[in-house]
């Protein structure tokens, strides 16, 4: 009962890259920048697992930014003539490459981070990618000239790669999708369309992560002017439901989403998130257990899986091993209390 993991993203270590930044520059080239990334997935690994997190993941090492990462290994995009563009609805700016030719994989994304993972791990494994409607909002479109259209041209490349990550063994394929809580309409519409067929003919476990965004400042400046309650995640939870994802991560602890809306995902899986990463304070294991109590009202017990509310990439490190562990002990005296 309530397996815990987290969203997905780890904090770099300074030896690997900038640290505290969502686009940090490495530190190393090459082989021994190749070498870096899998000195940090292996210690984030271990990490995980001495917190006693159930599902471990690649704590995203091996990508400078959880988009940017994947499109590094897609033709038909200018990564040398990135430019500046409001994101997220224009919440804050970003240099993004360019769109410019017909898109295609140039081979693997994530095989080496993914086997190396599952090498060194028997606990379940979680790999992220981004979703498609998030990638088409945090790149530049010289070609296609339609959002939809792009984004099914993404699906189609995450699809080939998701499939191989589960060749690799991973258990559990989620896909980041922060855009959906941004541009609900159209997510509804056409996104949720789109994540599908990024998912199409997985049989391992599929999972969809949409937030609020990391805990920089532009977002919760964001934040503040959602008013008291956000009901962002209204509009989508039925297409969600109506979906083939099996399970959804979603915003909750220090949030205003009301807990209620979680009755609209029945028939799957919840990842309830119960760590806040927009604050360095560490939960009590008694705040995280009254989260997973509340969501319970709404969750039933064997779909309630508790998580972190987003990525912890630009938090410290020593914050988010306390963050972790935080994360476990919360789900043991959850365990305890509502078993
Ligand atoms: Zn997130």
């Amino acid at each position: 009962m309530f397996p815990t993991s987290i969203a997905g993203s780890l904090p770099k270590p300074a030896w690997l890259a900038e640290t505290q930044k969502l686009w940090p520059q490495w530190k190393a080239q090459g082989e021994e920048l190749r070498q870096a990334k899998a000195d940090a997935t292996l210690l984030w690994i271990k990490a995980q697992e001495d917190a006693g997190l159930d599902i471990v993941g690649d704590g995203e090492q091996a990508r400078q930014h959880f988009v940017h990462g994947f499109l590094e290994q897609v033709e038909g995009i200018d990564f040398e003539h990135k430019v500046k563009m409001g994101i997220r609805n224009n919440r804050y700016d970003a240099m993004v490459p360019q769109v410019v030719a017909p898109l295609k994989l140039r081979g693997r994304v994530h095989a080496f981070e993914a086997q190396l993972a599952r090498a060194h791990t028997r606990r379940k494994l979680k790999f992220t990618l981004p979703g498609p409607m998030t990638i088409v909002d945090t790149v530049a479109d010289r070609y296609y000239g339609d959002k939809e259209k792009m984004a099914f041209a993404f699906a189609e490349l995450l699809n080939q790669e998701a499939l191989a990550l589960q060749a690799d063994g991973v258990d559990i394929v989620q896909f980041d999708e922060p855009a959906f809580n941004v541009y609900m309409q159209e997510a509804a519409l056409w996104g949720v369309k789109a994540l599908e067929r990024a998912a199409r003919g997985l049989a391992c476990t599929t999972a969809v992560h949409i937030c609020y965004g990391y805990g920089i400042q532009a977002n919760v400046d964001w934040k503040k002017s959602l008013g008291d309650e956000w009901r962002q995640y209204e509009q989508i939870f039925p297409a969600l439901a109506a979906s083939r994802i099996d399970q959804v991560s979603l915003e909750c602890f220090h949030s205003h989403v009301p807990p209620d809306l979680m009755k609209l995902l029945e028939g799957k899986d919840v990842m309830v998130g119960v760590i806040d990463v927009a604050s360095d304070v560490i939960e009590t294991p008694e705040q995280v257990a009254d989260t997973i109590g509340c969501a319970l009202r709404f969750v039933a017990k064997h779909r309630l899986f508790p998580c972190t509310n987003c990525g912890l990439a630009p938090m410290d490190r020593e914050v988010a091993v306390r963050k972790l562990n935080a994360l476990v002990q919360g789900a043991q005296l959850a365990r305890q209390r509502y078993g």
